[in-house]
């Protein structure tokens, strides 16, 4: 089979390194622009800087991906409708990069031509996701960066274009996942704001903190699992680093071949954490994987000597100047070409205009992005023609040329913005008030799920572990592992299989890319759903799912007038983080073959649970309780409400009910989360 050849994308945190990602021969870039996307910090362009950024990449060829990726609450949703609705109007860029399912909603039904890509924000880890992608019109999924390469070459053959991640930093939590930052220090890694707390110390040594990945191996390979676009990480980075990753990306993709001993050594240089990792891709997953910068590292950084070199595009030129005729100028670009025609010639009284004074004249190009290669011209003897004309024929033709080369590089497309309205899609929010009570880790005693079941709605324990064998009637709900791989299929079609024959009723579900899984379930949304307007919550309703989980990170009255089905968690060890890699067998700790548990300890001396997951990962969880359970009615109209349990013993829950039934203020350490602030963290 005849390999593809993917397209190289890479970041443009700012204008200088856009250029040096476009001097260096990327195929495309991408950029945020306004508030909404998943780098807040980085420079995000303003209109005069979209201007220019646009003019480089159009006239270059180089396509453009605006990255929405971020959740967005009720208000701000029009804000960005009017944001695209403005790039539409000027630029019509190549493609958005989204995350948020109410946003996609928005854009779907008010500008149904513009072309979407799924963010890996919205976690999708498998060939399962086609369908509601479709559903949607999303063209391009960008990959969970955890896939190992069979998984990666599963999902390429979905039928959907893919993106991979192939070179920079990867988050130790899965992608879209983390809400660490956001509990532990307000700043929410949604929303772009990420304070980095996996590269933090805890206990002295940095368990959480990942080594850059580096696929630069295996671009053969993946040219040939028939993967549509490799992305580079760094919208944070500097130009310099852009340009050399770039560079030498491009040279493996067209050279179809792995990576040089001395490339490899030049992309070490310029960023790692003492050196790479490609354990996900090679399924080689444990401590390997972690590393912090060292001053080695940032040592061999500063000795790298990197240049970036202006890439101008040649022209040709051919210029006629013949007595009786207006002078005529052509240039042309690759297959793009201009035409002027300029004055007429004068008859010449002492010195005539000669060819060689013409092909110097017409050679330059100033300050533009041609360089001329080539210039012919034809000039009839004994003509004159003022130097302020030939300049003229010069600059008019370039600038033709420019504008022909950028229209023909910008999509074609009806921008028109049609109109919809947010609130009708909004129901009266509890149409019956639920209570749930939630495990993680392991399902809780055949005593205690008698008492829980007489007095919640559902319980919801983890689909693969084992549960007392009691009659549930219609209230148990199996909660899906985080994330469902290729490779985790059959595993789980079959749990699912055996939980249908014992009757089971509800799924707890926290992606979309299960629900092909979930036929004959009653389907639930999980907190991973990160439900934070009620556009995304009135999709969810759609796709089938009864309940949702609102996000811990706002508040519920956000979307308080919300959609029915909603569901905050009330009390219970946020679940912070989720890793591909267990925590504790890293440290040497993990003990028990089927379930082990540890903790980590931050430098406030604050502890947080890690507990395993469904395929030896881990969950990270808040070293203290949210506790709202004496605020049930502070909640904006909410009044379905979540326990969630960890490691709590048999006591503590009994008395965490009763605080419950009572309303009591809580003892012990606690947080109040997002009500703290009154929104959260948006
Ligand atoms: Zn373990």
């Amino acid at each position: 089979m005849a390999h593809k050849k993917p397209i190289l994308l890479a970041p443009a945190g700012s204008l200088d390194a856009l250029r040096a990602a476009v001097y260096a021969g990327a195929d495309a870039v991408y950029f945020g622009g306004g508030d909404f996307n998943a780098r807040a910090f980085a420079t995000n362009f303003n209109d005069e800087e979209m201007e220019s950024a646009f003019n480089i990449c159009r006239l270059y060829g180089v396509k453009v991906y605006i990255t929405l990726n971020t959740l967005l609450s009720d208000k701000e949703l029009p804000r960005v409708l009017d944001f695209v609705e403005k790039l539409e109007k000027h630029y019509r860029p190549d493609a958005y990069i989204v995350q948020d399912l109410g946003l996609i909603s928005a854009l779907r039904q008010s500008f149904p031509h513009i072309p979407l890509h799924a963010s890996t924000q919205m976690q999708f880890h498998s060939s399962h996701c086609v369908e509601v992608l479709k559903r949607y019109g999303i063209s391009r999924v960008v990959l969970a960066r955890e896939l190992s390469r069979e998984d990666i070459k599963k999902a390429a053959e979905c039928g959907l274009e893919t993106e991979i991640f192939v070179h920079g930093a990867i988050c130790v939590c899965q992608s879209g996942g983390c809400l660490m930052s956001s509990f532990i220090g307000g700043r929410s890694g949604n929303r772009g704001k990420c304070a980095q707390p996996c590269r933090q110390a805890y206990g002295g040594k940095y368990p959480l903190s990942l080594k850059d990945m580096c696929l630069a191996k295996y671009i053969p390979e993946i040219c040939d699992m028939g993967v549509d676009c490799l992305k580079i990480e760094g919208r944070m980075k500097s130009p310099e680093y852009v340009w050399e990753t770039v560079r030498i990306y491009r040279g493996l993709i067209d050279g179809y071949r792995a990576a040089t001993k001395d490339e490899l050594m030049r992309l070490s240089a310029l960023f790692s954490r003492s050196g790479f990792t490609d354990g996900y891709y090679t399924s080689r997953k444990g401590p390997s994987m972690f590393g912090v910068r060292t001053d080695l590292d940032k040592e061999k950084s500063r000795a790298l000597n990197v240049e970036i070199k202006e890439r101008k595009l040649p022209i040709t030129v051919s210029c006629e100047i013949k007595e009786g005729k207006n002078a005529y100028i052509k240039a042309t670009c690759g297959n793009t070409s201009a035409e002027y025609v300029g004055e007429m010639p004068q008859k010449a009284i002492n010195r005539p205009i000669t060819a060689e004074e013409l092909t110097a004249r017409l050679s330059k190009t100033g300050d533009t992005a041609f360089l001329v290669a080539d210039v012919s011209v034809d000039v009839d003897s004994g003509l004159i023609m003022p130097m302020s004309a030939i300049n003229a024929l010069r600059r008019l033709v370039l600038d033709r040329l420019f504008d022909e080369i950028t229209k023909s590089n910008t999509p074609a497309r009806n921008t028109e913005r049609k109109g919809f309205s947010q609130k009708a899609y909004r129901t009266p929010m509890d149409v019956r008030p639920m209570s749930v009570a939630r495990f993680e880790g392991k399902a809780p005693s055949e005593r205690l799920l008698k008492i829980l079941l007489e007095r919640f709605d559902r319980i919801e324990l983890p689909l693969w572990v084992t549960r007392p064998d009691l009659d549930y009637g219609d209230k148990l709900s199996l909660v899906m592992p985080r994330a469902v791989y290729d490779s985790d299929g059959e595993a789980i079609k079959a749990l699912l299989q055996k939980a249908r024959g014992e009757g089971v009723c509800g799924i707890t579900v926290p992606n979309l890319g299960m629900l092909p899984f979930c036929e004959g379930f009653t389907i639930h949304g999980d907190y991973p759903l990160n439900v934070t307007n009620t556009l995304t919550a009135a999709e969810l309703s759609k796709l089938g799912f009864e309940s949702y989980v609102i996000s811990a990170e706002i508040h519920p009255k956000g979307i308080s007038k919300g959609v029915a089905g909603g569901e905050y968690v009330v009390y219970g060890k946020a679940p912070l983080m989720h890793t591909e890699n267990c925590i504790i067998r890293n440290a040497g700790q993990c003990r028990d073959k089927n379930y082990c548990k540890g903790v980590i300890t931050d430098k406030t001396g604050a502890r947080f649970t890690v507990m395993r997951e469904y395929g030896h990962r881990n969950t990270i969880y808040n070293s203290v309780p949210t506790y709202l359970l004496d605020k049930t009615g502070e909640l904006g109209g909410v009044s379905s409400h979540i326990l969630f349990f960890t490691d709590e013993s048999e006591d503590e829950i009994m008395a965490v009910l009763n605080a419950y039934e009572k309303g009591l203020s809580p003892n012990g350490a606690f947080t109040r989360a997002a009500l703290k602030r009154g929104t959260g963290v948006f």
